[in-house]
C-alpha cells in the first residue's frame, strides 16, 4: 500500500530530533536548548489560536528529578528563556522568579509513571474544544496521518483542574501508550520524547478535527480498511512509536 511509504519520510522526520533520556542528566547546554524549544511551542501555539489569555502550559524533564515549566499568567506567545521555572518532582519550584503553572502537577504525575515520556503540552485549541464540550468522541481509522503519528484518541470525562481525581483520571491512558488525550470540557494534553513532538501531536489532532467538522455536513465518513490499519501499526512498532494497540 504506497500510503504507508508516501507517509514515511515525513513520520521519519517527525520523530527524529533531540531525544532527553528520562534517566539522563542535563547539561546547561540542554537546558538552554530545552528551554528555547518550550518558548517557540509555545509561539506556535500562540500564533495559531490554541491558547488564549495566558492559557496553555508546557513543561520537560531535565534529569536528576528536575522538570522546566511554564509560568503561570504569561502569554505562550510571548515567552521568554529566562521567565521559564524549574520544579522538582513534587512541584516546589527551584528556579525561575515567575511562579510555576498549577497544571505543573499533571504533567509531573504523567512523568512519574511514565519513564518514557520526556516532554508535556497542553492547550485549548478551538476544534479539538467542540469534541470536548459536546462529549463527541474522536473516530479512529479515518486519516493515515492521524493513525501514525497520534493514535487513538480518548476523551476524559471533565475534572477540576488542581485535584488529585485529574492526574488518576489522566496517567493510566498515557501509561497505556495513548500519546493525546481530550478532558471533556477543558482542553487537550500531548506527550512525547521531546517538546516538538508532544506540540506536534496537538497541531495534528487540531487539524483532524477541523478536517471532521468540515466532514460532517457532507455525510458518513468512510473508514480506511482493516488492512491499511495493521500496515500502519506494523510501521509504527517498527519504528518505535507508541500506540495502545501495540501493547496488547
Ligand atoms: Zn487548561
Amino acid at each position: 500500500m504506497n500510503g504507508v511509504l508516501f507517509y514515511a519520510p515525513s513520520l521519519l522526520a517527525a520523530t527524529s530530533g533531540s531525544t532527553i533520556g528520562p534517566m539522563s542528566s542535563t547539561t546547561p547546554s540542554d537546558e538552554a536548548t530545552l528551554r528555547q524549544q518550550i518558548c517557540e511551542m509555545g509561539r506556535r501555539m500562540w500564533q495559531r489560536g490554541y491558547v488564549a489569555a495566558n492559557d496553555g502550559n508546557i513543561s520537560a524533564r531535565l534529569g536528576e528529578g528536575r522538570f522546566l515549566c511554564t509560568p503561570t499568567g504569561v502569554s505562550k506567545g510571548f515567552m521568554t528563556s529566562e521567565q521559564l521555572c524549574v520544579v522538582d518532582a513534587e512541584g516546589n519550584q527551584l528556579a525561575g522568579g515567575l511562579a510555576r503553572t498549577s497544571e505543573v502537577l499533571l504533567h509531573l504525575a504523567i512523568y512519574r509513571d511514565c519513564p518514557h515520556l520526556s516532554a508535556v503540552a497542553h492547550a485549548h485549541s478551538p476544534n479539538v474544544m467542540a469534541f470536548a464540550i459536546t462529549d463527541t468522541p474522536i473516530p479512529t481509522g479515518i486519516l493515515p496521518e492521524v493513525e501514525a503519528l497520534i493514535g487513538p484518541v480518548p476523551l476524559l470525562p471533565f475534572v477540576m483542574n488542581g485535584t488529585p481525581e485529574l492526574a488518576e483520571t489522566v496517567v493510566p491512558f498515557f501509561r497505556k501508550r495513548h500519546t493525546t488525550i481530550i478532558m471533556a470540557n477543558h482542553g487537550v494534553v500531548a506527550g512525547d520524547r521531546t517538546v516538538e513532538q508532544a506540540y506536534f501531536h496537538i497541531e495534528t489532532l487540531e487539524s483532524y478535527c477541523q478536517v471532521l467538522l468540515a466532514a460532517r455536513p457532507l455525510g458518513e465518513l468512510k473508514p480506511l480498511d482493516e488492512s491499511t490499519i495493521e500496515k500502519l501499526l506494523d510501521w509504527k512498532r517498527n519504528q518505535g512509536i507508541d500506540d495502545p494497540r501495540l501493547e496488547a
